[in-house]
């Protein structure tokens, strides 16, 4: 399947795609491992994801979530992040980026309201995709990605289509190495399942809302 063409035909449709099958048909074709920057909301999530990429990548973990707060939560999130990659497997890289909260609070400037899924949160996932892109620019690597299809409350419709995006935005310079985005479903073929019973074989901290404050308050106000 030619990536590219075919999910534009199919997303000018508005028909649901099957991220996962064009992961699938997509690796299908590898005759070697490439390298793939992946973009890490947190340890669970990476688990079922380096699960089933690691016989297709040489992965790198991007750490790059300035929408966690407070800032104790963040570096929670982080270092359960790194214990599980040593624990797992400590040949997989990590990239850490400083926390730019700052960054995220300009991009939610006006969407404080919006409810998980909504307008905000399409400019978290681009901010932090974007960035993921960057630095896989920066240092050459032949994919970037996302764990965060994994995650049954996420929109992976979103996800991909901004994604492709990024990767049509930065790959029109002629000058710059080009690099594909991974689509992805990772919650399907039971991979959220599979997230949560890692989490639990490795003692992982699992959170109780998605990241920002504003999620956290909904989360609150729901449980009231
Ligand atoms: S709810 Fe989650 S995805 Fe949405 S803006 Fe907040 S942290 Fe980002």
């Amino acid at each position: 399947m030619k990536k590219e063409k075919n999910i534009e035909k199919i997303q000018k449709t508005n028909m649901k795609i099957n991220y996962n099958y064009c992961m699938e048909k997509e690796l299908e074709h590898f005759t070697n491992k490439k390298t793939i920057l992946l973009h890490s909301c947190c340890g669970p999530c990476s688990t079922a994801v380096i699960s089933r990429l690691k016989d297709y990548f040489e992965i790198t973990i991007l750490y790059y979530n300035p929408n966690i707060e407070p800032i104790e939560e963040y570096e929670k999130r982080k270092k359960e992040q790194i214990r599980f990659l040593k624990e797992y497997d400590a040949s997989i890289g990590f990239i850490d980026i400083d926390y730019e909260n700052e960054r995220f609070r300009e991009i939610a400037k006006g969407l404080e309201k919006e409810v998980e899924g909504g307008a905000r949160c399409h400019k978290c996932y681009y901010l932090r995709l974007q960035k993921t892109m960057e630095k896989a620019l920066e240092n050459h690597f032949d994919y970037f990605g996302t764990t965060l299809t994994v995650s049954p409350y996420k929109n992976a419709q979103m996800i991909n289509t901004i994604g492709l995006k990024i990767e049509e935005i930065y790959n029109q310079s002629k000058n710059s190495q080009k690099i594909s985005f991974l689509v992805s479903d990772f919650k399907k073929k039971e991979g959220y399942k599979k997230s949560i019973e890692l989490s639990k074989k490795y003692d992982l901290y699992r959170q109780e809302y998605c990241g920002c404050m504003f999620s956290k308050n909904e989360i609150y106000r729901n449980k009231k």
